[in-house]
C-alpha cells in the first residue's frame, strides 16, 4: 500500500498574517495529536507575514498553488473565490474560519468549524484547550500575531471580547510585549518601498457575488495613508486593469489608516461611486471617499455593499 500523503493546510489566496499563522499552529496541534499534515500557503507572504515569520524565527509554509488530488483543511476562508485552484479534484477534510459562511460546497460530512470572532487564531487558541494541548512558545507568538494583525491590535469593530482575553493568555505565553509587537507588524505593513500598485491594491484583494453581480475589494492597511495617496492615479489605471482581467462587475479599493480608524474608498467609475453614495454617507474628492471609523471589510463594507446591491436588483 502506498502511503498516504499528508492533508494540506491551508489558508486563502492571497495569504495575510492571520491566514498563514493559523495554518502553521494548526499543522502543530494536528502533529501533536498525531495526524499526518503539511502546512502550505497559497500565494506569497505579505511584509507584515514576513517579519512575523523572522521575528519568531520560523519557516514559512510551502507554497502550493495547486489542490488537485489532494486532501484539504481550509483555515481563514469559505468562499470559492478565495481558494487556491484545483479544489474542484481535491477533497475538503475541515473548514475553520471567522467569516461569512460562503458557497463552498462538500460531498460528504465534514468538520466545519465558525465562530464570529476577530481572527481565525482566536479559534485555534480554543482548539488547543479544547484538546487539553499546552500552546508552545512560538506558535503562541504566532497566534498573537494572526489576532494583533486581522483586529489591527483590537481596534477593529470585528474584535470580541474572546479576542481580547485570548491576546492577553498568548502574549504571556510568548513573552511578548503586545503593544510593541503590533506596532512593528504595522510598520512592517506599512513599508511600500519594495511594492508595485499592483502589490498594493491586490496584496490583500477579495472577490464577492450579489445577485449575479460579481465584485472585487483590495484592502491597504497602513500606518501612512498618504505615502499611498501619492500613487492615486496609477491606482485608479492599476484597479481599472485588474476590473477587466478578472471580469469583475465593480471593483472597490480601500486604503485604511489603522492609527486614525479611517479609510479612503477608491470610486474607479461612476457604477462604483453610485453604489457606495447608496451604502455610505463619506465625502468625494477627486473619485475618494472618506469614511471616517471605517476599517473592516468584513463587518462594514460587504454587508453594505451586499445591501445596496440586493435593494438594486
Ligand atoms: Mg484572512
Ligand atoms: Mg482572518
Ligand atoms: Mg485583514
Amino acid at each position: 500500500m502506498p502511503t498516504k500523503s499528508p492533508t494540506i493546510i491551508i489558508g486563502h489566496k492571497n495569504p495575510d498574517t492571520d491566514s498563514v499563522a493559523s495554518v502553521l499552529a494548526y499543522s502543530n496541534l494536528k502533529a501533536k495529536l498525531g495526524e499526518s499534515v503539511e502546512p502550505a500557503v497559497a500565494g506569497p507572504l505579505n511584509n507584515e507575514t514576513k517579519f512575523v515569520l523572522s521575528y519568531l524565527n520560523i519557516e514559512p509554509p510551502k507554497l502550493i498553488e495547486n489542490l488537485e488530488q489532494k486532501q484539504v483543511i481550509l483555515l481563514d476562508h469559505g468562499d470559492l473565490s478565495q481558494i487556491a485552484t484545483g479544489i474542484d479534484a481535491a477533497e475538503i477534510m475541515e473548514i475553520i474560519d471567522h467569516h461569512k459562511i460562503g458557497d463552498i460546497q462538500t460531498e460528504s460530512p465534514i468538520l466545519y468549524r465558525a465562530e464570529p470572532v476577530g481572527s481565525t487564531c482566536t479559534i485555534l487558541a480554543k482548539l488547543f484547550k479544547e484538546e487539553r494541548q499546552s500552546i508552545e512558545k512560538k506558535i503562541a507568538g504566532l497566534l498573537l500575531a494572526g489576532i494583533i494583525s486581522d483586529t489591527l491590535f483590537l481596534s477593529s469593530p470585528a474584535t470580541t471580547e474572546l479576542d481580547k482575553k485570548t491576546l492577553q493568555e498568548l502574549a504571556e505565553i510568548a513573552e511578548i510585549e503586545p503593544k510593541e509587537f503590533a506596532q512593528k507588524m504595522f510598520e512592517a505593513k506599512s513599508d511600500i518601498s519594495s511594492l508595485s500598485v499592483r502589490d498594493i491594491i491586490g496584496g490583500d484583494y477579495k472577490e464577492f457575488e450579489c445577485h449575479g453581480i460579481k465584485f472585487g475589494v483590495g484592502v491597504f492597511e497602513t500606518l501612512c495613508p498618504e505615502k499611498v495617496r501619492e500613487f492615486d492615479s496609477e491606482i485608479f489605471k492599476e484597479l481599472l486593469e485588474l476590473k477587466k482581467e478578472n471580469a469583475m462587475g465593480l471593483i472597490f479599493f480601500l486604503l485604511v489608516d489603522i492609527l486614525k480608524q479611517e479609510s479612503f474608498m477608491y470610486l474607479v467609475t461612476d457604477e462604483e461611486a453610485d453604489l457606495c453614495k447608496q451604502s455610505f454617507s463619506g465625502e468625494i474628492k477627486n473619485k475618494v471617499m472618506f469614511l471616517p471609523g471605517v476599517v473592516s471589510r468584513k463587518k462594514q463594507v460587504i454587508p453594505v455593499l451586499t445591501n445596496a446591491l440586493a435593494r438594486r436588483s
